[in-house]
């Protein structure tokens, strides 16, 4: 197409929306389509986040703030990481951007030179590849099995280095998978970043999200050496359920943060104002709806995954983390006569009415990846439809 430039060429569009729009094209033909697509959470954003945004408007703070954001906020995000992380950055050290989707995009374009290589997990967010080759950068996957629990090992990061390395993505815990990686083993990988030199992406959006005692570990927290060569990515989203608010952040290396703010300055400007102010209170307000909100996801995840894990031909590992179920489902395509789990997830959502995401889109194309960040009554439906479209096939 020559209207559009070589590098959106190939860009392909995120795994989750052509399923989401066949979906809702069945719920407008008045299907009762149940929808387990979403990547956010279900909840409203709490009501002190929500009185702090209004206030903010009733004051008058309606005007662009500095572009890497309000320096109050810089300092509840410091704050936070200190209290949660017991990492100590300065305010040189952190960029406030317009979701932690966007803050990774402006990361992969001051990091990557044409032809630089980023090593990414599979399975991986969708985004990620895309992000580093709209940078001139070349995804290059390794794979965690499910033998693996889906988590890479440092042998495998070791050999999958090259002189053009420039950086690895740790997503922990993982979407899709909910995986994470042990303090331990985090420490083998930042092993092979030391010797090799690269620079690690640790993108901690579901750090909240947390099951069974596990704790969530930023890999900065190792040591001083390795929080040098790590850029923690974070945000709002998913952890106060503000996915609509568009805020997210980097910290780490001040060069970094300073070109990252400087490219921001010419493209997005400061993120929202009021998001803004909204986040200065997510952060130093009380963290209790955090908390809650968890407890409302683990507790669904304790009553779905057993369900799940009962179909035949899935094969379910818990999660530790985040909202998401990633079952491998080559079995149950197979048996109920499927050639790909991407026509097995066309016939759920048109046969059984249940909308999935096909893990194609995740580089695991033997599984599907549902959220249970939707009503238990709804999972409980969903599985059972689920449940009974693969018995009647069998
Ligand atoms: N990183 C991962 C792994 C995600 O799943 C998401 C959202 O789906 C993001 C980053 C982006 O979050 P935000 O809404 O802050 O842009």
């Amino acid at each position: 197409n020559h209207l559009l430039a070589n590098r959106v060429q190939t860009l392909t569009p995120s795994a989750t929306l052509a399923i989401t729009a066949k979906a809702k094209e069945l719920k407008e033909q008045g299907v009762d389509v149940i929808g387990l697509g979403a990547g956010e959470p279900d909840f409203n954003t709490p009501e002190n986040i929500l009185q702090a945004a209004k206030d903010s408007m009733d004051k008058g703070f309606t005007k662009y703030t500095p572009a890497g954001g309000l320096p109050a906020l810089k300092q509840a995000i410091i704050a936070k990481l200190e209290r949660d992380n017991q990492l100590a950055y300065k305010a040189n050290e952190v960029m406030v951007g317009v979701g932690a989707k966007h803050v990774l995009y402006t990361l992969f374009q001051v990091i990557l030179n044409e032809g630089d290589e980023v090593i990414i997990p599979i399975p991986y967010w969708v985004s990620y590849p895309e992000q580093v080759k709209l940078a001139g950068g070349k995804p290059v996957y390794v794979e965690g099995t499910a033998a693996q629990q889906y988590k890479i090992t440092a042998q495998q990061l070791r050999d999958a280095v090259t002189a053009k390395t420039k950086a690895v993505i740790i997503n922990s815990p993982s979407n899709p998978s909910g995986m994470i990686y042990s303090k331990e083993e985090l420490a083998e990988l930042a092993k092979v970043a030391e010797e090799k030199d690269l620079l690690i992406i640790s993108d901690e959006i579901y750090e909240k999200l947390v099951y069974d005692g596990v704790e969530h570990y930023s890999i900065a927290q190792l040591s001083a050496s390795v929080k040098a060569r790590t850029i923690v990515v974070n945000g709002v989203a998913k952890s106060h359920s503000m996915t609509g608010w568009r805020i997210g952040y980097a910290a780490g290396d001040a060069s970094i943060i300073n070109a990252m703010t400087d490219l921001a300055s010419h493209s997005t400007s400061n993120a929202t104002t009021t998001a803004q102010y909204a986040t200065i209170e997510a952060y130093n307000g009380s963290q209790e709806a955090v908390e809650t909100m968890r407890q409302a996801f683990e507790s669904r995840l304790e009553v779905i995954y057993p369900k799940l894990s009962a179909i035949p031909g899935f094969q379910v590992l818990k999660p530790q983390g985040a909202f998401y179920l990633l079952p491998d489902v080559s079995e149950a395509a197979q048996k109920t006569g499927y050639d790909s789990v991407d026509d097995f997830v066309t016939a759920l959502l048109t046969e059984a009415n249940v909308a999935v995401v096909p893990g194609s889109g995740f580089g695991a194309p033997s599984t599907i990846r549902l959220s249970y960040a939707t009503s238990l009554e709804l999972l409980e439906e969903a599985v059972t439809r689920m449940h009974n479209f693969v018995e009647s096939k069998w």
